[in-house]
């Protein structure tokens, strides 16, 4: 059977944040784009299910109106207004996320399940611009020398689709970044996470504050408990892999003896159901720049592991990612140059100016976080002192200072109350 075959201009594979970022920008741009996924839509993703300031920024630059439905939907998308963080030593400090917040302020982040949230981005996609395949098995990616072509089948019917471009959006494991880049990640930068659904967690924040659990044996991961719409939360657990396999660590194990034994964190599990099985998936963390794009191709989101090594957020990186290299499309297109030159000066040195910053600072916390005395000091003085809590409040929108919580002379400033 011959296949159907197609010309645009961009291909991208994957309809997750990253593949979804891209194809709204492309779609503004005017420039005609496919996307192909294997799932059909809604589908689920493994993940803490917390959408941070970042993916509303990107949205609202999407469609101002996308995000006006984000916030008045607060029972669907739920409003999260500040942080938990639970040090190794049990006391636990709540940081809001705005600590002068009016009537007028909106909440910076939003949490909702992902088979949810990833359903309302993909009902933004379709344009006139924009030509969709989900349930698409892809059989073969080829490169000739200026053009990428993608072979699959399609509710029984094959296709190639051909274009200058293509963006792979496909996730932790996806096959553009094998085909082009032939790695496999350095497992160092990896880590893995699991989720579990419950109903009946007491005790939760009443501003729906995220919580980060730092429990002594899950250093430098964690555990956490993040509200949901309709009375749910979403439980899980992410660490290093080199961690999990040095000390041959059993998540599961490890997650449920916690919520078990744990002496804050159980009594709050009295009465909870847990309602979906528990499942697991990888992290591929932004420990180090590394290669985004080449000769006809670009990777976004967990493609091109892009989630911040600290706090696990790779759906606004993602949706950033795939934003950022539609804008270079932009000037890619008109120009014919789809080399790896041009690709990394309009792609990856942007995203690294950008992002890189934040990246570096998150890969040394992760790094401080092996040290629980340390973790302990700093909670124990916020604990005590306001001033220090609203400097950890303002860490989370200003860049600048939460780089201090990376040098030592932060730590020497609050041990002798400077
Ligand atoms: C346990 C865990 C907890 C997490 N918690 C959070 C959190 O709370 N907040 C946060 O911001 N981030 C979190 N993350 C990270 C976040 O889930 C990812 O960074 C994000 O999903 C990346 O988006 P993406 O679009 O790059 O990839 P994905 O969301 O994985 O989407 C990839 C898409 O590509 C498709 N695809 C894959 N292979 C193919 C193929 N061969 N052909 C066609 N289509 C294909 C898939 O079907 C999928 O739709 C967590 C991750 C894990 C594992």
């Amino acid at each position: 059977m011959s296949a159907v075959q197609k010309q645009t201009k961009v291909i991208i594979v994957g309809a997750g944040p990253a593949g979804a970022g891209a194809s709204f920008f492309l779609s503004k741009y005017e420039i005609p784009n496919i996307v192909i996924d294997k799932a059909t839509f809604p589908r689920d993703k493994v993940c803490g299910d917390a959408c941070s300031g970042k993916t509303a920024l990107v949205i609202n630059r999407a469609n101002e109106e996308w995000l006006k439905e984000i916030l008045g939907k607060p029972a669907d998308f739920l409003p999260s207004w500040g942080i938990k963080f639970v040090a190794p030593n049990g006391k636990d400090l709540d940081i809001p996320f705005s600590p002068n917040r009016t009537p007028e302020t909106k909440a910076p982040g939003f949490t909702l399940p992902r088979l949810d949230f990833d359903n309302f981005l993909f009902s933004k996609m379709p344009s006139p611009f924009c030509t969709i395949y989900q349930g698409a098995t892809i059989s073969a990616i080829e490169k000739s020398n200026s053009d990428v072509s993608v072979k699959f089948s399609h509710q029984g019917m094959e296709h190639e689709v051909t274009a200058p471009i293509i963006i792979g959006a496909d996730g932790d494991k996806g096959i553009v970044r094998k085909k082009f880049m032939n790695d496999s990640g350095s497992p160092k930068a990896y880590a893995v996470g699991l989720r579990a659904y419950y109903e009946g967690i007491t005790g939760m924040h009443p501003d729906n504050f995220i919580e980060l659990h730092f429990l002594p044996e899950m250093l430098p991961g964690y555990l956490w408990i993040f509200p949901l719409p309709h009375g749910r939360a979403n439980v899980g657990v992410g660490i290093l892999s080199e961690v999990v396999r040095d000390k041959k660590i059993n998540l599961r194990e490890q997650m449920l003896a916690a919520i078990k034994n744990n002496p804050s964190i159980a009594p709050r599990f009295a009465n909870a159901k847990l309602i979906d099985k528990i499942q697991g998936w990888g992290l591929p963390l932004a420990m180090e720049r590394q290669s985004l794009s080449g000769d006809n191709y670009i990777l976004c989101g967990d493609a091109a592991s892009l989630v911040d090594p600290f706090s696990g957020e790779g759906i606004g990186n993602a949706l950033y990612s795939g934003m950022l290299a539609a804008m270079a499309l932009k000037d890619a297109i008109p120009a014919n140059d789809f080399s790896a030159r041009n690709l990394k000066e309009k792609y990856d040195d942007v995203l690294y100016k950008r992002l890189g910053d934040e990246f570096k600072i998150s890969a040394t916390l992760q790094r401080l976080c092996r040290f629980p005395w340390l973790f302990n000091f700093v909670v124990n003085k916020a604990y005590k002192s306001k001033s220090l809590r609203d400097t950890i409040s303002c860490m989370f929108t200003d860049m600048d200072l939460r780089e201090q919580l990376s040098k030592p002379s932060f730590y020497f400033k609050i041990l002798f109350n400077k």
